[in-house]
């Protein structure tokens, strides 16, 4: 890798807005035998695609840790199981204060990487964990949850998921009342996984900006876990971001075209819509089995830099794109 652009990989503020590595150093293994779990966190693996030592030689400094409520313990034992996942995240930042710290509101990760050290933002993937009580909304706020997607592919108490297409539902009442609560206490609504109407329905109800943490655009790759071109627009228009998803099945429907630089592709084409300030990265790393050719684990995120350069980004937009405009929203909306 050529040293400037990786100095200018070190110099940006890259954040990456979802992984799932949680389920992979959960004890007793969360995830079925075919998974290579669990994995320490702290010790570097061919394994899997995050660790300690592999993030920092990605050059992340701030990483959304997503604990995602797998459909057994829905609806029923949803909340008991983010707690489980929230104790595994805080012990996993505890037992590695060296090299990682606690995400509370944005100045965070400045002060983080100064010292050389990785932010680390808890993120709830499906809002069924809530259990339709604001009340446990704004005590998870206050155990570090920061984002929360409010659904995962199915329907929930908050709002129907992709799955549920069929319906054409959105928010229910309660989620319209959540949506209100999570602007209120600032805590960050995550449309990735939300059904369109879902989505619209978000982007009518908020007064704050949203995210969509790991989804690509469908008219590059037609699933329903990407954003239609009238999507991005109104998330632009709400000051939004979507990270983009390495998912070998949202950036490409030809399994040989799934390489970094198709993923670069979603990324010029969010910008050819709305310009430069509405596009990150959200890698899904350790949520996917395959990856794209180029963009293996973590190790890799320098090569994405390296990738925009070489598409002519200047660096003022590379910066934006690997972590900057995350950071705004979680400015405005956090703190
Ligand atoms: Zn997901």
């Amino acid at each position: 890798m050529n040293q400037t652009i990786l100095g200018l990989h070190k110099r940006a503020t890259v954040v990456d807005a979802h992984i799932d590595t949680l389920l992979d150093i959960m004890v007793p293994p969360a995830r079925p035998a075919k998974f290579p779990t669990p994995r320490k966190f702290g010790e570097r693996s061919t394994k899997g695609h995050v660790d300690l030592p592999r993030l920092l030689e990605g050059g992340v400094d701030l990483q959304v840790f997503a604990a995602y409520i797998q459909p057994e313990y829905k609806i029923e034992r949803a909340l008991h199981r983010v707690i489980r996942l929230i104790d595994l995240f805080h012990q996993t930042v505890s037992m590695h204060q060296d090299k990682l710290s606690l995400f509370t509101k944005v100045a965070d990760v400045y002060e983080a990487k100064k010292r050389g050290k990785i932010a680390a933002m808890l993120s709830i993937e499906g809002g069924e964990a809530v259990e339709a009580d604001l009340g446990i909304l704004r005590m998870l706020h206050r155990l570090g949850v920061r984002a929360m997607t409010l659904t995962w592919n199915e329907r929930n108490q908050i709002a129907d998921g992709a799955a549920e297409g069929r319906t054409k539902g959105g928010l229910t009442n309660f989620g319209v009342e959540l949506v209100s609560e999570m602007n209120k206490i600032g805590m960050v609504i995550d449309v990735s996984h939300i059904s369109d109407a879902g989505f619209f329905d978000v982007i009518e109800t908020s007064n704050a900006p949203i995210i969509a943490s790991h989804s690509n655009c469908r008219a590059l790759c037609n699933h329903r876990r990407n954003m239609t071109d009238e999507m991005i627009h109104r998330l632009a228009q709400k000051d939004g971001v979507m990270g983009m998803n390495f998912a070998p099945a949202f950036v490409d429907e030809n399994k040989g075209k799934v390489t970094l630089e198709r993923v670069l592709d979603h990324v010029d084409h969010v910008v050819k819509l709305v310009g430069a300030d509405h596009v990150g990265l959200g890698s899904d790393f350790d949520g996917i089995e395959s990856t794209p050719k180029g963009l293996e684990d973590v190790t890799t995120m320098p090569y994405f830099t390296e990738g925009l350069v070489k598409r002519g980004y200047r660096e003022a937009d590379v910066f934006k794109i690997v972590g900057g405009n995350f950071l705004r929203v979680f400015k405005k909306v956090i703190g």
